[in-house]
């Protein structure tokens, strides 16, 4: 059983994630997935739960015939103790796919196997992009995968963002 370990803060599940998870399937048994920042939630780079995150990740891998399991992971502002901390909260895995340089730099570090994976048109997959997009009240639906597009609604997404987005 191979098993591997894929993080994000997911802010929202889109297409590059897919992509990524789509051939993490192809080469490993099961997939651990970590959502970042678990903590929070109703910000402008951090608008949706931990909970409605994982509710995400669970509909969209409907679409890859993978075992996962998505683990929120809060923060902890000590970057060397980070790996073990991990470790210490997800099932045991054999290797890593990241893009991330400090999540690379830090697992090699505790000799754990990295993997890259290309980038799929970051300009437009990316997460910052699509919250731009939604407060700007521009077109994202296709950016993610559909049954993201009806989670994010089921939750009214869009108009949690743009209320954070304002000021008093
Ligand atoms: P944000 O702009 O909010 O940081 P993001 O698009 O970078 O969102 P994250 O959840 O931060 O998404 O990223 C999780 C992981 O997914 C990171 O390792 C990141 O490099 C990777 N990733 C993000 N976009 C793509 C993409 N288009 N193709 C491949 N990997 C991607
Ligand atoms: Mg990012």
């Amino acid at each position: 059983m191979k098993r591997a370990f894929y993080i994000g803060r997911f802010q929202p599940y889109h297409l590059g994630h897919h992509a990524v998870l789509t051939k993490i399937a192809d080469e490993v048994d099961e997939v651990v997935i970590g959502i970042g920042s678990a903590q929070k939630s109703h910000g402008l780079s951090d608008p949706f739960t931990a909970g409605e995150r994982v509710m995400m990740i669970r509909h969209a891998l409907e679409d890859i015939n993978i075992r996962h399991y998505a683990l929120p992971i809060e923060d902890i502002q000590q970057n060397s103790i980070w790996v073990s901390y991990i470790l210490s909260r997800t099932p045991p895995f054999d290797v890593v796919y990241s893009n991330n340089p400090l999540v690379i730099r830090l697992f090699e570090e505790a000799d754990i196997t990295v993997l890259q994976s290309p980038m799929y048109q970051r300009d437009v997959y990316s997460g910052t992009e699509i919250r731009k997009k939604m407060i700007a009240g521009e077109k994202w639906e296709h950016l993610v995968p559909p049954t993201i597009a009806d989670a994010i609604e089921e939750i009214d997404g869009v108009a949690r963002l743009r209320s954070v987005s304002m000021t008093d």
